[in-house]
């Protein structure tokens, strides 16, 4: 069926005169009027860029509407991590219109969407389904309420602020929005806990996490940076955060950086504070307390200065995947209540069921390692 805009519009305001009576006298509004009020896509996807605004993209980063009619109605949206063909084939059989996922489809530019590839073929899957792909990525993962906010909250980090700010002078959130976030525990706890409750908040995988530090340092600041962090350190360490939560950690950054927290430990032992290798203050070695790994393990008297003598920051290494899929709980509430506020209250929303993880198998080794002697 053709219309004019100027009938497409009176028919608009119509229905929308029905929402509200119906609401008013409390009718059920399922059936035929789902299908004429459901948003354009485009309405969906500017909804979706208020919450998460495209400006807040790094650089290398093209998120946004990647496949789709901003003309096409959304009545369902699946929401995922990644898009593969698996999960567009379940956005697909639920019958969705949308997919949100986190991760891009295309990170390079691209020049053909044959099916001999897979991002081809997802492509081929979407557009043969009728299905837009929307992608959040690095502008949810500086977002209020985004991806490095939601992994921060999950952990009890509170005061939180950006480790690398946004600047977002319109937003209500300027200066809490950008790369990860930094804060305080409640209270501070051994990293041997800590490390504990990174484990039992994160989405299952078959690897779990990874703890390089003394697990007898008390943790109270903590930063984290869902997703891949280890360009970061520098930043990181600009914090004074005890524990960095971040994921992808590869064996030549980490190690350099526990070097570099070695090192400067053995300077604050001796009074002297450096920063990205300049001494910032020389004090008296006595003003340093010596740490009392027993006061630590019991977690509850651990003091600030006894954190001034460790290596700092730990490094916790989680699962790509399960660091930003903690979002998604987030996404599951705000989307919706966005577009409620916007009118549209015909949008279903579904969080899709299957972990991408890419391991399926995770051994320790048979043999415990012999590990380097502490330096002090
Ligand atoms: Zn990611
Ligand atoms: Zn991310």
């Amino acid at each position: 069926m053709t219309q004019t805009d100027e009938t497409f519009e009176t028919d608009e305001a119509n229905e929308t005169d029905k929402i509200v009576e119906a609401a008013e006298d409390g009718t059920d509004m399922d059936g035929g009027d789902a299908e004429a009020t459901a948003p354009t896509l485009a309405e969906v996807v500017y909804q979706l860029e208020r919450l998460y605004p495209l400006k807040y993209a790094e650089d290398w980063d093209h998120p946004g509407l990647i496949v789709g009619d901003p003309l096409a109605r959304v009545r369902r949206i699946y929401l995922a991590v990644d898009p593969t063909l698996a999960i567009v084939r379940e956005a697909a059989a639920w019958g969705a219109d949308l997919l949100v996922t986190h991760h891009p489809l295309f990170f390079r530019s691209v020049h053909q969407v044959a099916g001999t590839g897979h991002r081809g073929a997802v492509t081929n899957e979407l557009e043969r389904r009728g299905i837009a792909l929307w992608v959040g990525h690095t502008n949810a993962d500086a977002a209020h309420r985004g991806v490095s906010e939601a992994l921060a909250d999950k952990l009890g980090v509170r005061h939180q602020r950006p480790i690398v700010p946004v600047s977002d002078p319109d937003s209500m959130w300027d200066g809490q929005v950008g790369l990860g976030r930094v804060g305080e525990l409640e209270k501070p706890m051994s990293l041997r806990n800590f490390a504990d409750v990174v484990n039992s908040v994160l989405p299952p995988t078959r690897r779990g996490i990874d703890v390089a530090g003394d697990l007898h340092m008390p943790v109270r600041r903590v930063a984290v940076l869902a997703g891949s962090g280890d360009s970061l350190f520098e930043q990181v360490r600009a914090t004074d955060a005890d524990v960095y939560v971040t994921s992808d950690l590869r064996h030549h950054p980490v190690l350099d950086a526990r070097q570099q927290a070695d090192e400067e430990a053995m300077l604050r032992k001796a009074g002297i504070e450096v920063r990205e290798g300049v001494i910032t203050s020389v004090g008296d070695p006595g003003d340093i307390t010596t740490a009392d790994s027993d006061a630590v393990a019991g977690d509850s008297d651990v003091t600030d200065s006894d954190a001034r003598v460790f290596a700092r920051p730990a490094l916790i290494n989680t699962p790509h995947y399960a660091s930003e899929k903690v979002w998604m709980d987030y996404a599951l509430h705000d989307i919706p209540a966005a577009l409620e506020d916007a009118g549209n209250r015909h949008v279903e929303l579904r969080l899709s069921p299957t972990d991408t993880d890419p391991f399926t198998l995770h051994l320790d080794s048979p043999t415990e390692p012999v590990m380097p002697r502490p330096l002090f």
